[in-house]
């Protein structure tokens, strides 16, 4: 892995896209299961960018200041933002700096591989590259500050699951 620091947001997202390669969550294909709930999207519906990550695919504004890629249900998979080859897991930024590679809980209710995250098989090696993925983007500012964001709404997502007595929906490693 090139561990030298990217000189541009090209490079990040770049490098970031190429170590996900054709990495699935799974080893077979998940949308078979959910009939890829997670591409039912529409013209007001989308996939989070991260900052200031670029798509072809058209962006809205959100209310929190975010920008959404919308999708509509369909894209050109060479065309996904990181948001969608990372999914349902995230790279978890802890207090202390370090990376761990969690699931992300915005998304319990829609995909089932969030929902039962305690006894799925994921690939070990979507696991590593979302880690991968997490320490070379956590080297810019702007973009771990979102990483911090984004860590923060998963553990406001974990403690409500938790109070409803929900699983934690802690990713099985190996
Ligand atoms: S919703 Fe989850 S299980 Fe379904 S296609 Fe998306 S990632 Fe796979
Ligand atoms: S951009 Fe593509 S992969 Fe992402 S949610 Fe839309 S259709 Fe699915």
């Amino acid at each position: 892995m090139n561990s030298s620091r990217p000189t541009s947001y090209t490079e990040y997202y770049r490098r970031a896209y190429a170590l996900l390669d054709e990495l699935t969550p799974l080893h077979t294909d998940c949308g078979v299961v959910c009939g890829k709930a997670c591409c039912q999207g529409d013209e007001t519906q989308g996939m989070r960018l991260f900052p200031p990550e670029r798509t072809v695919l058209p962006v809205t504004d959100t209310e929190d200041g975010g920008r959404l890629a919308v999708c509509a249900g369909s894209c050109c998979r060479t065309d996904r933002p990181l948001a969608c080859r990372i999914f349902p897991l995230f790279p978890y930024l802890h207090a202390d700096g370090h990376i761990s590679v969690e699931v992300d809980l915005r998304a319990y209710r829609l995909c089932p591989l969030a929902t039962h995250a305690d006894g799925v098989r994921f690939d070990p090696k979507f696991i590593r590259a979302v880690r991968r993925v997490g320490r070379l983007l956590a080297q810019d500012p702007d973009i771990r500050a979102y990483m911090a964001e984004v860590s923060a709404e998963i553990d406001i997502f974990r403690q409500f699951y938790a109070k409803h007595s929900r699983p934690s929906a802690r990713i099985r490693r190996g």
